[in-house]
C-alpha cells in the first residue's frame, strides 16, 4: 500500500515537474525574445537619428562645410572614385568614400550626397563610440557610391556594381516595405566576424535615395543569451529561415519558424522547441528542451517525494503494528487464555478496588465464587479436552447472563469462576446466583457422574457495604465458605 501510494505521488510530481518545465520554457523564450527586441530597438533608434540628419541635409535645411568633389580622386583600376583627407581634418575623423564612374560636378546633385554623406560621419562615429560590437556605419547610395566609417585603404574595400545592386535588391526582397529593416546574421567580408546589418532608407520627396546601415556583432546577443543559459535548455537565436545563428551548436533538428507557434512547443529531434518571434527582425528565439534532460529534471524533482512519503508510511505502519502488539499483550495479561475471561490478577485488582469503594460511599458489592461441581469425575469420564469445552461454555453462559456494565466475569481457578456485581440490596446475590446456575444447567451438557446426570455449577457468595469494614481478603473467604455449604448441602445450588 505504501508502495503503491509513493509511487502515484512520484508520478503525479513527475507530470507537475514536465508541465512546469515547459511553462518555464515557454516564459524564458518570450521574455529573451522581448529583450533582445529591446536591444534591436536601441540600435534602430540610432539609426534613426542619423537618417533624420541625413534627410535634413538634403532638404538644403542643412549647409554641409566640405565640399566632397575637391577632395575625390580618381581610382583608374576599380573605375571609381575616392575621397582623400580634407585639410584640417585627422585622418581618424573621415571615413571612406568609394563611387563608380566619374568624378561628379561641383553643385551636382550627386555631389550634394556626397556632401551630405560626409556630414554623417561625427553622428557614424557616435554610434561606434556608444556600441563597441558595431564595426562598421555606412551610407549606401543608389549613385553607387559607399560612404563608411571607420576609414580604411581603397585596395582593402572599394564599391562594385554587384554590391550596390546586391544591398537594394537584398532590401527589396525582405524589408517587406519596412523603412527599418535587419539582416539575419553572417559573416563579415572584412574579417570583423559574424554580424548583423540594420539599414533604414533616407527619403528625399519620397523617392529612396539611398540608406544608412549599421553593422552589430554578436557580441550584445551572445552575452544575453549566455545569461539566460541553464542546464536543462539549450538557447538558439534562429534566422527567418530557421538556420541557427549564434546558438549552442545546431538545434537538434530542423525547426519549422514559419508555422511556430508561440507558447505551444514544436517537436525538434528528441527535444521539444518554444519559438518566440522577434518583433524587431526576422529572427525566432529557440528554447530547446531535449526530453531525455526533461525527464532527469522531472525524476531529480519527484524521487524525494516517493521516497520521502515511502519512508513515513512505512513508519506508520511500523508503529501501527507495534501499537497493536503492545495493546494485544496488555489484553493478554489480564485474560485467561481458555475463556477469553479476566484472569485471577485481574480479579484480585478489580476486586480489590471495587471493596475499597464501598468504604468511603453508599455503594454495595457482591463477591460471588462459582465452581463446576464433580469436575474431575467429568474429565476422568469424558477426557480433558471435553472438560475445557466445558469450561468454554460454562464461561459463555456465564457471560451473557451478566448483562450490566459494571457485571464483572472472571475465570480465578481451574473450574473456578467469580463474579464482581454492584448491587442495590444484599438478597441481590442470590437471585443472580439461580439465575447462573439455571443458565449453567440450560446448556444441558450430559455428565454421568452428576447427581442430575448433566453438567452443574455451585455458587457461593457474599456482599460488602459501608456498615462492614470488610477486606478483600474478608470477602473472598465469605464466599468461599458460602460456597463449602452450597457444595456441602448438595450442589447445584446457591449459598448467599
Ligand atoms: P467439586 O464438585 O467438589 O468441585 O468436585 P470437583 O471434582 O469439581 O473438584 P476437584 O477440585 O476435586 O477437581 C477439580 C478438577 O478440575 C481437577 C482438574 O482435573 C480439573 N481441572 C482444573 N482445571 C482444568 C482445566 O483447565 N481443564 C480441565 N479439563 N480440567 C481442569
Ligand atoms: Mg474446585
Ligand atoms: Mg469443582
Amino acid at each position: 500500500m505504501a508502495l503503491t501510494v509513493s509511487i502515484a505521488l512520484t508520478v503525479f510530481v513527475f507530470a507537475q515537474s514536465l508541465d512546469r518545465q515547459r511553462q518555464e520554457a515557454a516564459e524564458l523564450g518570450s521574455h529573451l525574445a522581448s529583450v533582445l527586441d529591446h536591444e534591436l530597438t536601441l540600435r534602430e533608434t540610432a539609426v534613426d537619428g542619423i537618417v533624420a540628419d541625413a534627410e535634413h541635409v538634403l532638404l538644403g535645411r542643412a549647409k554641409p562645410t566640405v565640399d566632397v568633389t575637391a577632395h575625390l580622386v580618381a581610382v583608374p583600376d576599380k573605375g571609381g572614385y575616392a575621397l582623400g583627407v580634407p585639410p584640417g581634418y585627422d585622418t581618424a575623423e573621415v571615413g571612406s568614400l568609394a563611387g563608380l564612374g566619374a568624378i561628379p560636378a561641383k553643385g551636382s546633385a550627386h555631389a550634394e550626397e556626397l556632401d551630405m554623406a560626409f556630414a554623417l560621419s561625427p553622428g557614424f562615429r557616435a554610434v561606434q563610440l556608444r556600441n563597441p560590437d558595431v564595426p562598421w556605419a555606412y551610407y549606401f547610395s543608389r549613385r553607387s557610391f559607399v560612404y563608411m566609417v571607420p576609414r580604411v585603404g581603397a585596395d582593402d574595400f572599394f564599391v562594385t556594381k554587384a554590391l550596390v545592386d546586391e544591398h537594394f535588391q537584398h532590401r527589396a526582397d525582405h524589408a517587406r516595405g519596412r523603412r527599418v529593416f535587419w539582416t539575419d546574421f553572417y559573416e563579415d567580408r572584412a574579417g570583423k566576424g559574424r554580424v548583423a546589418t540594420v539599414s533604414k532608407t533616407v527619403l528625399l520627396r519620397g523617392e529612396v535615395v539611398g540608406s544608412v546601415s549599421v553593422d552589430v556583432g554578436v557580441g550584445t546577443v551572445s552575452a544575453l543569451l549566455a545569461e539566460h543559459r541553464s542546464p536543462y535548455v539549450h538557447l538558439h537565436l534562429l534566422s527567418s529561415t530557421g538556420v541557427d545563428m549564434i546558438g549552442e551548436g545546431a538545434p537538434p533538428g530542423p525547426v519549422d519558424v514559419a508555422s511556430a507557434v508561440e507558447s505551444v512547443p514544436s517537436s525538434v529531434g528528441d527535444a521539444h522547441a518554444f519559438v518566440s518571434a522577434l518583433r524587431h527582425a526576422d529572427w525566432h528565439v529557440a528554447v530547446v528542451t531535449p526530453r531525455r534532460a526533461a525527464r532527469l529534471r522531472g525524476l531529480r524533482e519527484s524521487l524525494p517525494y516517493g521516497l520521502m512519503t515511502l519512508f513515513m508510511l512505512a513508519s506508520l505502519l511500523l508503529l501501527m503494528t507495534l501499537t497493536r502488539s503492545l495493546r494485544d499483550l496488555a489484553a493478554l495479561s489480564v485474560r485467561d487464555a481458555l475463556t477469553g475471561l479476566y484472569n485471577r490478577r485481574h480479579f484480585d485488582d478489580v476486586a480489590r478496588v471495587e471493596i475499597s469503594k464501598t468504604h468511603r460511599g453508599s455503594v454495595t458489592v457482591g463477591l460471588a465464587i462459582l465452581d463446576v461441581d464433580h469436575f474431575k469425575a467429568y474429565n476422568d469420564r469424558y477426557g480433558h479436552h471435553a472438560g475445557d469445552q466445558v469450561l468454554k461454555a460454562v464461561a459463555g453462559a456465564l457471560r451473557t447472563s451478566l448483562r450490566r456494565a459494571s457485571d464483572t466475569l472472571f475465570r480465578i481457578g481451574g473450574e473456578e469462576f467469580a463474579v464482581v456485581v454492584v448491587v442495590d440490596r444484599p438478597d441481590q446475590m442470590r437471585a443472580l446466583g439461580e439465575k447462573l446456575c439455571a443458565a449453567v444447567r440450560a446448556l444441558d451438557v450430559p455428565h454421568e457422574g452428576s447427581a442430575g446426570g448433566r453438567v452443574t455449577i455451585s455458587f457461593g457468595a457474599t456482599t460488602v457495604d459501608a456498615t462492614r469494614n470488610t477486606s478483600f481478603e474478608q470477602a473472598y473467604q465469605d464466599a468461599d465458605a458460602a460456597l463449602y455449604r452450597a457444595k456441602a448441602a448438595g450442589r447445584d445450588r446457591v449459598e448467599a
